[in-house]
């Protein structure tokens, strides 16, 4: 196939992956723009493959096959809540993906004895500093997500003054090479202390900070690859890699901005461990409702408004949420829910977990949007949520949450509270919410209490 064919394919893809990206920002065209990523996605491939330099197929078919096996087990049986270990494993594999394509370019131009330009070896140095720690700050990601390493920060005296030094020794050995880039120790010894650096830089952050983190190792892997296609001279791995850091970055930033918390706080400020120094909470009693009063509550109710929080993604308790509101919305009820943008473990869970529920995106409410229909609203079912409806986050100052945007149920003429105990959210802080007199606790997990909700607003 002619170059320039191969080139318009590679522009096609990156077209689509554009009108990917924005169909992405929408929950009514994010299905898609999930299509169009993958058809672009496709093309590049197909692009791939049709390259000249292409001498052997063997290494090529066994990867394809081997990839598209591993990526059809993992879709098929990995979970919607295990989604951000899932996504953070796949980030170290793309990373080191990169990286090993910057390994063997930088090995094959060494023995070839033909001195590398100053901009490729610029460029091999970036992907594989940068590839390198990704993959193992995605391993260490992946490994707290599930849970086989602790999720609570591993904190050491002096920890930040070293990891900096550390950084800076990689970036030296970095900046060696570009000036002798002949001088193999520089880029071996750059490898395995980015290596290690990535371990470093994940084991200070709680796991509940892992989506932050995670975003950000996405957009490093995406510069990773934006500096391979500069390496080889490839135009779909700059536009993509390219795309790919900045949104990743870009996401990291409104993570944090709806958790109001600086990107410096959730990379050095190990969060977990300061939660659990914070105070008790106000004590007091929590006051619990039964089941058929709850049930009568709803019923009767003018508007009702659901606020699901991560409690919802564990008990998967999407479809029978639907099932409820379905049964109050035919008695004449009119029924909302409040979408807070860092509920769940990771960015949009609320509403892929909806969608897949066939939840109609017009009865889906952001945090301005919802926030002043609270007093008028009769009951404010919270499924599971916890810290974004925190109201210390909005009424004391000294709160380790301080500042961050919440789905204001307290202001909801009842607020009825389904978890299954005492347990708190992932801050680690006690929740006002639950001691309020507006506010009645109903216990269990949360599928089972709503299908026993379900049953009890029949009988009425
Ligand atoms: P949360 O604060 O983690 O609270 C979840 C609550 O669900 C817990 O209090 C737990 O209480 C309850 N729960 C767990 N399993 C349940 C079950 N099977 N049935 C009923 N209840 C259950 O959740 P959230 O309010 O959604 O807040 C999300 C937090 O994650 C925020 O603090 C946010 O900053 C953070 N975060 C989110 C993202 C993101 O991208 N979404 C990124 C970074 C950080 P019990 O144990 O008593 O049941």
């Amino acid at each position: 196939m002619p170059q320039y064919i191969i080139e318009l394919l590679y522009l096609l893809s990156g077209i689509l992956f554009i009108m990917g990206l924005r169909g992405m920002s929408h929950p009514a065209t994010a299905r898609q723009g999930m299509f169009y990523a993958e058809f672009g996605m496709l093309i590049a491939i197909i692009g791939t493959l049709c390259q000249h330099e292409i001498v052997k197929w063997v290494w090529i078919v066994s990867g394809l096959a081997i990839g598209s096996i591993l990526g059809l087990v993992m879709g098929l049986w990995v979970p919607m809540t295990a989604m951000p270990q899932r996504t953070a494993f796949s980030h170290a594999f793309g990373a080191a993906a990169a990286s090993l394509v910057g390994i063997s370019e930088y090995y094959r131009h060494h023995h070839s004895g033909i001195p590398l330009p100053p901009f490729i070896i610029g460029a091999l140095g970036f992907e594989v500093l940068l590839g390198s720690l990704t993959t193992t700050g995605s391993l260490i990601a992946c490994g707290k997500l599930q849970g086989i390493l602790p999720g609570k920060p591993l904190v050491f005296k002096g920890q930040n003054i070293f990891n900096m030094t550390l950084l800076a020794c990689t970036v030296g050995c970095f900046v060696c090479l570009f000036v002798h880039p002949g001088v193999t120790i520089f880029f071996y010894v750059m490898i395995a202390l980015a290596l290690l650096f990535g371990v470093l830089l994940v084991i200070p952050i709680g796991s509940a900070d892992m989506p932050v983190v995670m975003s950000l190792l996405n957009s490093y892997a995406g510069l990773a690859s934006a500096a391979t296609g500069f390496a080889l001279g490839n135009n779909v791995l700059i536009i993509a890699g390219t795309l790919d850091g900045f949104s990743g970055f870009i996401l990291s930033v409104l993570m944090c901005k709806a958790m109001n918390r600086s990107m410096a706080n959730v990379l050095f400020g190990a969060f977990g461990s300061v939660s659990e120094q914070a105070e008790a909470g106000p004590g007091g009693e929590m006051r619990e409702i039964g089941l058929e009063d709850a049930a009568t509550q709803l019923a009767y109710a003018r508007q009702v408004v659901f606020v699901p929080g991560y409690g919802m993604a564990t008990a998967q308790a999407q479809h029978v949420i639907r099932e409820l509101a379905d049964t109050l919305e035919e008695r004449g009820v009119t029924v909302k829910y409040a979408i807070h943008p860092v509920a769940g473990r990771m960015p949009g869970h609320m509403n892929v977990l909806l969608a897949e529920a066939n939840v109609p995106y017009s009865e889906l409410y952001e945090l301005d949007q919802i926030n002043p229909d609270f007093p008028s609203t009769d009951v404010a079912v919270v499924v599971g949520a916890n810290d974004v409806v925190n109201p210390d986050a909005r009424d004391n100052a000294s709160s380790p949450i301080a500042g961050m945007p919440i789905l204001e149920v307290d202001r909801a003429k009842l607020a009825i509270v389904l978890k299954r105990g005492k347990g708190r959210g992932f801050s680690g802080l006690e929740n006002p919410l639950f001691f309020k007199e507006n506010t009645a606790m109903l216990y269990g997990d949360a599928k089972q209490t709503l299908t026993n909700l379900v049953q009890e607003v029949h009988k009425l």
